[in-house]
């Protein structure tokens, strides 16, 4: 078991989180292509410790290591457009 993947397991749960709160979004025309959604990330926070709290996601060591995620992934993809497009909600 190497760490990359356990690093990309967990930016996968982060990622998905962040889109279905809408806090990042898929440019719909490019639908691998992440953008900035119109939540708050300080939603995805509470519902990412929710449901830490409630067991459902083991893979993150504590609930602080489950939130520095969402805020690297965040970081990352709140100010992107679209590459391709230029679309941003
Ligand atoms: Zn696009």
């Amino acid at each position: 078991m190497g760490v990359s993947d356990d690093y990309d397991d967990k930016r996968d749960i982060a990622i998905q989180l962040l889109l279905q709160k809408k806090v990042l979004a898929i440019c719909p025309i490019h639908t691998d292509e992440i953008i900035g959604g119109q939540s708050e990330v300080f939603d995805a926070y509470k519902i990412a410790a929710f449901a830490y709290k409630k067991g459902e996601y083991p893979q993150f060591e504590d609930q602080r290591e489950f939130t520095d995620y969402l805020k690297e992934i965040y970081d990352e993809f709140a100010d992107c457009e679209c590459g391709i497009c230029g679309s941003a909600f």
